[in-house]
């Protein structure tokens, strides 16, 4: 019955790939306290102006690939597609101005209606930091190194290459803009049909077109170098140093030009080719004006955003997991005491399920069918002596250990 099916482009995330999925997520987490950003928590949906009003009228996501819906009372809204701009709303709606600078992290699903394939989702997962309040390069080169060590920890360093370039401040921009509608209006007739309405709106994203007629194009296009003013050249020099400094390997990208509205200045994306076209896995930038946009005051910002699925996809190996022991009560009048001791294995942190039911050859088969690498007897003999019987499922080897002294023993050997 396909109702049973998962709607087209989600999916259920279990077993391995779950284990992939909360070794990023917790990588992740344990990084962003260590450089001091806030975990922040934003709702899944929002009124559909914030993205609208945003991301630009004409950018693919407000477009194409917006989940929005008429609610029950008639407000319009968009399961968030992105993170950023939930978040600058948060900042508003909080009055987070007053405490200056805020460095936030989150992470969940996000919803873009999107053709699906591998890598890409309609509901996929993202990793968010932003930092808000901060004019200064400082923070977008800290943000930078806070993914480069990201991806170092979880073992991507190799297999990733950081794409910088600027998109320079909004006089920069409006040079370059006149520039390259110029230069795409003498071509019109060999742009595509989305290009050619770009064209108008924002010709910059023609930049970011992946149509082969239109990247044709490119090679002869305008380059931003040309038109960028004093300020956006030093700006950009400033990030580049401090990228050059932490020793981050990266190329210059004069095409990188990032596909929503709200960015100036840094615009970057770690990119790999192992994941087909799909091959962005983290990606950011500055958006100093977005905050205004919203109707807040002028406020910089710079974040980044990266694919959950995508960077799981990419671990080199999967992520070990503690070792499982299986206590096996024998008989009823062992119960309440194999209920305490699961207590007490548990509260000390060893990983430990009970199997209650069969014989006890079952039992061991069972065990050693989920991989669990000890097994720990408990019968009548044993709770006399205060002590379970260690067994080895692996080696089938055993012996008698004090419970007094099990959790030593299963923290200090990984044989019996
Ligand atoms: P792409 O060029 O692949 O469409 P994007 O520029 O739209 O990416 P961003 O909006 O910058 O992506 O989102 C940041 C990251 O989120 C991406 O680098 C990618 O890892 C991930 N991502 C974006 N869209 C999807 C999707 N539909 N499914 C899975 N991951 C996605
Ligand atoms: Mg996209």
């Amino acid at each position: 019955m396909s109702r049973l099916q998962p709607v087209r482009g989600t999916r259920d995330i279990l077993g391995d790939e779950a284990r992939r999925f909360g070794h990023v997520v917790d990588s992740f987490r344990r990084l962003a306290d260590v450089y001091a950003f806030e975990e922040i928590i934003t709702p899944v949906f929002e009124f559909t102006d914030v993205f609208r009003r945003t991301l630009g009228e004409t950018s693919d996501v407000v477009t194409k690939e917006m989940y929005s819906f008429e609610d029950r009372s008639g407000e319009m809204l968009t399961l968030r597609p992105e993170y950023t701009a939930g978040i600058a709303r948060a900042w508003l709606s909080n009055g987070l101005a007053q405490q200056g600078t805020a460095k936030l992290a989150g992470f969940g699903p996000m919803f873009r209606y999107e053709r699906p394939q591998k890598g890409r989702y309609r509901q996929f997962h993202q990793l968010d930091a932003e930092i808000i309040g901060v004019a200064e390069p400082t923070a977008d080169i800290e943000l930078i190194a806070f993914a480069w060590q990201l991806l170092a920890d979880l073992g991507l360093a190799d297999s990733v290459t950081l794409h910088l370039n600027t998109l320079g401040d909004p006089e920069s921009r409006q040079a370059y803009r006149t520039a390259l509608v110029d230069y795409f209006s003498a071509h019109r007739d060999k742009l595509s049909d989305d290009s050619r309405a770009r064209l108008e709106k924002n010709p910059l994203r023609i930049l970011d077109s992946k149509d082969p007629g239109d990247r044709a194009l490119l090679g002869e296009a305008p380059k931003l170098d040309a038109y960028l003013n004093a300020r956006s050249r030093d700006f950009y020099a400033a990030v580049r140093g401090g990228v050059e400094a932490l020793g981050i390997p990266y190329i210059h990208d004069p095409h990188l030009v990032r596909g929503l509205d709200y960015y100036t200045h840094t615009a970057f994306e770690f990119i790999t080719d192992a994941l087909g076209a799909q091959g962005t896995v983290l990606g950011g930038g500055r958006y100093d004006g977005l905050i205004a946009q919203m109707g807040g005051a002028p406020t910089p910002g710079v974040g980044w955003a990266a694919g959950i699925e995508r960077l799981a996809m990419l671990l080199p190996e999967s992520p070990a997991v503690a070792p499982l022991s299986i206590l096996m009560p024998l008989g009823e009048a062992v119960a309440a005491r194999a209920w305490t001791l699961a207590r007490d294995l548990r509260a000390a942190g060893v990983r430990l399920d009970i199997d209650w039911k069969g014989n006890l050859k079952k039992r061991l088969n069972r065990a050693a069918r989920r991989g669990a690498r000890f097994a720990l007897l408990l019968g009548e003999d044993e709770l006399a002596k205060d002590a379970v019987t260690l067994r080895d499922l692996e080696s089938g080897a055993q012996r008698e250990v004090p419970m007094a002294a099990l959790v030593e023993e299963l923290e200090s050997h990984d044989r019996v």
